[in-house]
């Protein structure tokens, strides 16, 4: 048993920030790195609109596959619109938990098809800030091939029913304890000096232990382990705590 990391980046789409993608793609690629990132397919977020369209993404996001990496589909259009957290509340805002059946499927259905416009074909699925809930997993079953979520609490993979979670702990890197498969989750559009400066010194230190999402043989994990529920619930409790009063 040993401790291994996986890297995901989010909000890719074609008004990013390129410069920042470019920074954080060179860092990677010096390190041999190989992500999961997350593609929004339709994005109207403000939030993620930081450099007029560029013409060339999907062409990018095409390299990225050629060159081993993974991509993900990260929701459809990157708005939230409830305030539920679902089954994975780390913030009460979501794109699809609270939402019927019909309209998430809709959702799900029109960001595969945009995505298989431009020949990506995403095995993974995240959800913007984390929210999903059950019907978000029936609207993938029903509309994609997807199979594998990024995202809840715990140290290992694990599957329920017919598919299967890589849990998704930290912002930024940092040097785990015990045994188990961490993804560090980053923000290319707003990282600032200090988080390439220590993504970098990060790397520099402990690249050998990275691994890259196609490398975890996902038929080794069953359910969910007793320890990993604990900790999710003692995760979620925590941030109740913490955020209660803002
Ligand atoms: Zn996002």
């Amino acid at each position: 048993m040993k401790v291994q990391y996986l890297i995901r980046l989010d909000d890719a789409c074609p008004m990013m920030d390129r410069q920042q993608w470019g920074r954080i793609e060179t860092i990677l690629d010096t390190y041999h790195i190989k992500p999961l990132v997350g593609i929004i397919p339709a994005n109207n977020d403000s939030g993620t609109m930081l450099n007029p369209p560029d013409p060339d993404f999907w062409d990018k996001a095409r390299q990225w596959v050629a060159k081993g990496w993974q991509i993900a589909l990260h929701g459809y259009d990157h708005i939230c619109i409830t305030s539920c957290g679902g089954i994975n509340p780390i913030w009460n805002r979501s794109e699809f938990a609270g939402l019927s059946y019909e309209k998430q499927r809709a959702k799900i259905k029109e960001g595969i098809e945009i995505l298989n416009s431009h020949q990506l074909y995403p095995k993974y699925f995240f959800a913007p800030s984390h929210t999903f809930d059950e019907q978000t997993i029936e609207a993938l079953r029903r509309e994609t091939d997807i199979r594998i979520i990024s995202d809840t609490i715990g140290r290992w993979p694990y599957r329920k029913d017919d598919f299967w979670f890589i849990p998704q702990l930290g912002g930024h890197c940092i040097k785990m304890p015990l045994a188990g498969i961490y993804t560090f989750c980053f923000h290319p559009n707003t990282m600032d000096e200090s988080a390439f400066q220590d993504l970098e010194s990060f790397l520099s230190k402990y690249a050998s232990q990275f691994i890259g999402f196609e490398d975890i043989d996902l038929s080794k994990y069953g359910e969910k382990r007793f320890l990993d529920k604990l900790l999710s619930k003692l995760y979620f409790l925590y941030r109740r705590l913490k955020y209660k009063n803002s």
